[in-house]
């Protein structure tokens, strides 16, 4: 089953997890056999990253995707545990262009900065998968 919004994998089973897209906030409360949870992707923002990025740029980011875990955007995590120094990201030169990327699209004409910031790796990782 593919996510309606982005074409992403539904994950959960509707028994011991909810349904819910790869990318979609899912609260830990949540009940299982309740509603499915959808991520708020647009579908065609997600396409044309997909294409912008080629195949050289979505193999760049699964390659960041495989070092770190399932991030595209490595964090920070130097003396987090021992001196309890908070952990931030990295800001790549790519990421930058990504959203400067998106912010000339007409589908994101809308956006908020903060919507830019916290929902661009989303999209990376939404357009970085092979069809
Ligand atoms: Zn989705």
């Amino acid at each position: 089953m593919k996510c309606p919004n982005c074409g992403g994998t539904m994950l959960g089973d509707g028994f011991r997890t909810p349904i819910h897209c790869e990318f979609a906030y899912c609260p830990i409360d949540a009940e299982p056999d309740g509603k499915a949870f959808y991520c708020g992707l647009d579908k065609e923002v997600v396409e044309s990253l997909h294409n912008w990025l080629g195949s050289s740029g979505r193999r760049f980011f699964r390659t960041l995707a495989k070092l770190y875990k399932g991030d595209v955007i490595p964090v920070l995590k130097l003396n987090y545990a021992r001196k309890h120094v908070p952990a931030h990201s990295v800001h790549l030169r790519e990421g930058m262009q990504i959203r400067n990327y998106l912010r000339s699209l007409p589908n994101t004409k809308g956006w908020s900065f903060d919507q830019f910031e916290n929902d661009y790796h989303l999209y990376i990782k939404a357009a970085m998968k092979e069809k």
